[in-house]
């Protein structure tokens, strides 16, 4: 079956925990869509564009997949992809309450969309991008955790300040 699957997040930034899931559903669906939240309300620490653009540095080499910001309803933006299946990661325990109570909203408000959770390799799962930001705010080093794109990103937005 040609299924498009979506998968939304913030990727404030992209970690290898992304990049894993994002590799994991490449070989499961036809195309994968990777929807960057704006998500003014979280304050990102990189702005819509540079999220966008470090996505698509460290997606290069997959060719089904495509990176779109998006400012609209989850299941608005996924129908007017013509997407099939929405992604989600799981983690850890920590994360199945919240996803779960996403899930079921989202099938309440659009029923033909299926969430389907992946898991990463478990060296990633204790990842976050949040988590990743205060060990770069800090002077840490986050090599291990992110693409090289990355990491400059964070240590110029550091260095600046
Ligand atoms: P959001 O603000 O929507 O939670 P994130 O960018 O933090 O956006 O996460 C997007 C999705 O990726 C979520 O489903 C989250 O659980 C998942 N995710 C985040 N980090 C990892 C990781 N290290 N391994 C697997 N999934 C992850």
């Amino acid at each position: 079956m040609d299924i498009t699957a979506i998968y939304p997040g913030t990727f404030d930034p992209v970690t290898n925990g992304h990049i894993d899931i994002i590799a994991r559903a490449a070989r499961l669906y036809n195309e994968v869509i990777v929807a960057v939240a704006v998500n003014s309300n979280k304050s990102p620490l990189f702005d819509i564009a540079q999220r966008v653009a470090l996505l698509e540095e460290v997606t290069a080499n997959f060719d089904n997949v495509r990176i779109v910001g998006f400012d609209n309803l989850l299941v608005d933006f996924a129908k007017q992809q013509n997407a099939g299946v929405i992604l989600r990661g799981l983690r850890a325990i920590s994360d199945f309450e919240y996803e779960f109570q996403l899930a079921g909203m989202n099938r309440r408000l659009s029923p033909d969309l299926e969430t389907v959770f992946l898991t990463p390799a478990e060296q990633y799962e204790f990842i976050s991008s949040s988590m990743i930001k205060e060990i770069a705010r800090l002077g840490g080093d986050v090599s291990s955790f992110v693409a090289k794109v990355v990491q400059d990103g964070l240590i110029e937005k550091f260095n600046r300040g």
